[in-house]
């Protein structure tokens, strides 16, 4: 089976060529090719010899994942179902904000780290995703953009999956789709989410990386984060903000936390001013998340007059803090949500 071309940073390429007996500028040409002219074909990298093209044939390919499914939501949100080349599924989401377009990626076929309110979770972790899969699900989406003569200016890795479990490979896409010559993402437009892997975050703070670190909370306290959370079973929160503590110090970047309001669970006043003491000290933004439902779950999306009061009380103590805005409500907007219907389709 031959290797798909994407995912290689400017350096991998450059090594992928002279391995094979090039020069080393062909690297850059391969890059360019890959990412600015984006093209499908390894016979259109006219610039390289020939020679060169049927080498690079013999044991490489631009792969773009299939579309199995395409649901567009009436707020310009696509959701895209893709398939792999070994058959399995995985879900990219296109957001379209005003500063641009942001593509949500997935990091692994399935999760295993088994919150209790998501869909991805509802299928195990069959696979992690390489650096190339997850570099041709932002280039599926581009190919599409490129009928509007626009771009992808974000991408954000929290689709399904727990990128920290998958923390090689994720690394390389980033520092790929980061390439000045490739496509350019700057790494402030890159953000990750993690469910809070204590020792991967201690990792990245390390990175000579710009990017953003989001952490999925979802509650105020052991108790709560416990029940919903199996990570924190394994990581709790104190030693959670430890490590917080430790990145916000040794990279000067401000932490978004992730918070899934959940009706008689976690939205309670006395719940915000647990959230509120658990996050100080910390130069962060709240970001609250009403629930979407979804049948085989048993939780309940907040009444709207709690939403209002918990975000009132974290704006009260100065925290920053927004409601996320929704992005297509009238599509399988949960993650994991599509995915899981198709393959609950063959079950
Ligand atoms: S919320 Fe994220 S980490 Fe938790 S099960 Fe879902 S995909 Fe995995």
């Amino acid at each position: 089976m031959k290797e798909n071309l994407y995912g290689y940073t400017l350096e991998g390429l450059q090594n992928l060529v002279l391995s094979l007996g090039y020069k080393k500028y062909n690297g850059e040409q391969i890059l360019r090719w890959l990412y600015q002219s984006q093209v499908t074909d390894i016979d259109q990298m006219s610039n390289l010899s020939l020679e060169l093209r049927e080498k690079l044939k013999e044991k490489y390919e631009i792969f773009i994942p299939k579309i199995e499914k395409k649901q567009i939501s009436s707020d310009g949100t696509i959701k895209y179902l893709l398939r792999l080349s070994d058959g399995n599924l995985v879900e990219t989401v296109l957001m379209r904000y005003i500063y641009g377009n942001a593509v949500c990626v997935s990091s692994q076929v399935g999760c295993n780290m088994g919150c209790s309110f998501c869909a991805s979770g509802l299928l195990k972790k069959i696979r992690d995703l390489t650096a190339n899969e997850m570099t041709s699900e932002v280039m599926v989406v581009q190919h599409d953009l490129n009928k509007t003569n626009e771009r992808v200016s974000h991408v954000v890795i929290m689709g399904i999956g727990e990128p920290f479990d998958n923390y090689d490979n994720v690394m390389q896409f980033i520092y790929c789709i980061n390439e000045a010559k490739g496509l350019a993402i700057g790494a402030r437009h890159i953000s990750v989410s993690t469910s809070g892997l204590v020792p991967k975050i201690r990792q990245i703070s390390n990175e000579k990386l710009q990017i953003n670190l989001a952490i999925s909370l979802h509650a105020p306290n052991d108790l709560i984060r416990n029940k919903i959370m199996k990570v924190n079973q394994a990581y709790n929160m104190q030693e959670l903000k430890d490590a917080l503590v430790e990145y916000c110090n040794k990279t000067n970047r401000r932490l978004t936390f992730e918070y899934i309001l959940l009706k008689g669970i976690n939205d309670s006043s006395e719940n915000a001013l647990e959230l509120i003491q658990y996050l100080n000290g910390l130069c962060c933004y709240v970001n609250l998340i009403p629930y979407n439902a979804v049948n085989e779950s048993p939780y309940q999306r907040s009444d709207e007059k709690n939403i209002n009061i918990f975000y009132n009380l974290l704006k009260k103590y100065k925290i920053n803090v927004t409601i996320r805005r929704e992005f297509g409500k009238d599509i399988e907007a949960a993650c994991g949500q599509l995915r899981a219907k198709s393959e609950g389709n063959k079950i």
